[in-house]
């Protein structure tokens, strides 16, 4: 894929140019190949394809030739009132939310067709139905075989290569994009942009501006990336909303490996914040993306599972052996190993007789099989009586954010006036309006989805644009 850099190249042009070449531009420029393009460049700021979405493990989609297969029903209709349901119809746009649902099945078969297998999981326990579409070799191999296809169609990518400016005429059309190569500034003269260049979890200022969870010490997980598109797409004057959702997920020691096993947010153990008192049903651990919101209300925004030695052995019967990993945790101070629920008091930082009053509590609701505070499922209540007991830090993280600039549901950029800039279109996680201020448990995989929906429909109406 990769492309030397000739003198001819700071003379290019192309019918489009897509800004960044992660899973919604991969998936943008193959369907305008697909309606007859015949010239696209795709600019890549890094050395490699495949953004975020290469690290990603699975995609929503309904009514597909998967589900068909498995007898799954995954009624569009019914998911897209869920999803509009979740977010309370606030911060999204309903076409935008239904183009990406319709369209969502046609991409599994899409995929299907280029040879991508798909095993369907449920992400959430008891998740009916199962949307959660993962590709075998997960995201990495859905961009691979995205990109290997675009080299087959001839499709130019220059790596290294940052999209730095939109180019507009006196008319308002767009004439042409500005890059930057390895510190070399190049021109190409096309008539429409695609701008697919990811979210800005690396982008200090723009992350204070828009999202409001955010706090410094916020970890990202995933690609530093920048937000250039955000910030080209503005200065060509596209209207950014607030619609901006931080992709939060937690809580977890580590925010790139998984060294306990995600015991940190299992439903057996107890979670308390640094004043030693319990804060909601630790339940809510099985989904990721809701128990963040319950971690970031509290006072440092940390979380410590405790759990003794009976809770660990159980653990352990559906996860491999964590001895050593608890060991090698402690050592880096991530976890405590007491027989002294006043030493577990002093590492959190919390006063002794209120962590202890919270274990007693604790332990007479897992007598009595009810839980006073948060009425925890019973078949999660396991009392703290086996030393030793330990105690695990935990932090929210997040994956990258959503949203920024203002679309249509044909993925159109629009100006401030909400008009459609003529041939400025935008997609993948750039954009907004798609998701509500929690990340959809309705639509399991609605990120990677999103970006390789919102992609191939971005790729049909340039297609268009062009012909007309
Ligand atoms: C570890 C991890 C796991 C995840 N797992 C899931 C999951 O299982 N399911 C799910 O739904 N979501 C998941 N996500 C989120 C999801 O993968 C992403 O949000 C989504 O795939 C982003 O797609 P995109 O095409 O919009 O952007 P990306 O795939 O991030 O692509 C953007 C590309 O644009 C490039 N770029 C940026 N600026 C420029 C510029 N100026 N010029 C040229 N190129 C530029 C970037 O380098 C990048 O390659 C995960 C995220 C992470 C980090």
């Amino acid at each position: 894929m990769k492309s030397k850099n000739t003198k001819r190249d700071k003379e290019l042009s192309a019918d489009i140019v897509i800004v960044g070449g992660g899973g919604a531009g991969l998936a943008a420029a193959l369907t305008a190949v697909e309606q007859g393009v015949k010239s696209i460049i795709i600019l890549e700021k890094r050395a490699a394809l495949g953004g975020n979405t290469a690290l990603a493990t699975g995609l929503f989609a309904c009514e597909s030739p998967a589900q068909a297969r498995e007898k799954i029903v995954a009624d569009k209709d019914e998911l897209f009132k869920r999803a509009m349901k979740w977010a309370h119809y606030d911060r999204i746009n309903p076409r935008i939310v239904r183009a990406f649902i319709n369209r969502s099945g046609d991409t599994i078969r899409w995929l299907e067709q280029m040879g991508l297998e798909f095993n369907i999981i449920p992400f959430l326990p008891n998740q009916h139905p199962r949307i959660w579409h993962c590709p075998k070799g997960r995201g990495a191999r859905l961009t691979q075989l995205l990109a290997e296809k675009c080299r087959i169609f001839e499709v130019k990518v220059l790596l290294k290569c940052g999209g730095k400016k939109i180019l507009r005429n006196k008319m308002g059309r767009i004439v042409g994009v500005k890059a930057e190569n390895e510190g070399q500034s190049l021109e190409i003269k096309t008539r429409s942009v695609i701008i697919t260049t990811g979210g800005f979890g690396a982008n200090k200022k723009l992350l204070k501006k828009y999202c409001p969870p955010y706090y410094e010490g916020l970890t990202l997980r995933g690609l530093r990336l920048t937000g250039d598109g955000l910030i080209m797409a503005e200065e060509a004057g596209a209207a950014l909303d607030d619609l901006v959702t931080l992709l939060k997920e937690g809580p977890r020691v580590n925010p790139d490996t998984w060294p306990l096993m995600g015991l940190e947010r299992s439903p057996i153990t107890v979670w308390v914040n640094k004043t030693g008192q319990r804060f909601v049903d630790e339940a809510i651990g099985d989904y990721p993306f809701e128990s963040v919101n319950a971690v970031l209300l509290q006072p440092d925004k940390g979380c410590y599972a405790l759990l003794d030695d009976d809770i660990r052995k159980k653990y352990e019967e559906s996860k491999s052996d964590l001895k050593e990993a608890i060991q090698k945790e402690a050592q880096k101070d991530n976890m405590i190993i007491s027989d002294s629920w006043d030493e577990i008091a002093q590492w959190i930082g919390a006063n002794p007789r209120i962590l202890r009053k919270t274990v007693e509590e604790y332990n007479v609701f897992c007598g009595q099989g009810y839980d006073e505070n948060f009425a925890k499922d019973r078949r999660h209540l396991m009392p703290l009586h086996t030393a030793p007991f330990y105690a695990v830090r935990s932090q929210p993280v997040f994956l990258d954010t959503l949203g920024g600039i203002k679309i249509n549901e044909h993925m159109a950029v629009l100006d401030v006036r909400g008009e459609p800039i003529p041939g400025l279109y935008a997609a993948g996680v750039a954009v907004s309006g798609w998701m509500g201020d929690t990340y959809c448990g309705e639509l399991s995989g609605s990120a990677f989805g999103f970006a390789v929906n919102s992609g191939r429909i971005a790729g049909e109406n340039v297609a268009r644009y062009l012909k007309s």
